[in-house]
């Protein structure tokens, strides 16, 4: 393995230059995404161009009231969802707690959330 290792670096060594392969003048660009994707995301994608920015509803949220009687929504397409609530804003980390639908939740800082069902993002 050291000989074979040994005789490239030695074969790379003698070449009097570097040998690259280009394209050079060639008028080609990157496809498009949307020509060559399928399933979700050019699902996803066509929801985008269509002027949703979040479809799957993954961006972050603000906090609403988040009292017992008016807890924050956090829309779900399943039966339970992993929430981040940033209990302070001074703070550097996030508490993580799982909502279930028909079960509100209090977070350790006090605020409530409630998990709803989410639209179908794609109708
Ligand atoms: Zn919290």
């Amino acid at each position: 393995m050291a000989g074979v290792l040994a005789r490239s670096m030695l074969n790379l060594a003698r070449r009097p230059s570097l040998m690259v392969s280009t394209m050079r003048g060639a008028q080609k660009m990157m496809a498009d995404p949307m020509e060559h994707a399928t399933g979700l995301e050019r699902k996803e994608l066509e929801a985008i161009a269509k002027g949703n920015p979040d479809p799957f509803q993954m961006s972050v949220q603000k906090k609403g009231a988040g009292t017992r009687d008016s807890p924050t929504l956090v829309p779900s397409f399943h039966e339970m969802r992993l929430v981040g609530c940033c209990c302070h804003e001074d703070t550097f980390y996030v508490n993580f707690l799982w909502l279930y639908k028909g079960d509100n939740k209090r977070c350790e800082c006090g605020h409530w959330y409630k998990l709803i069902e989410a639209k179908d993002p794609f109708k």
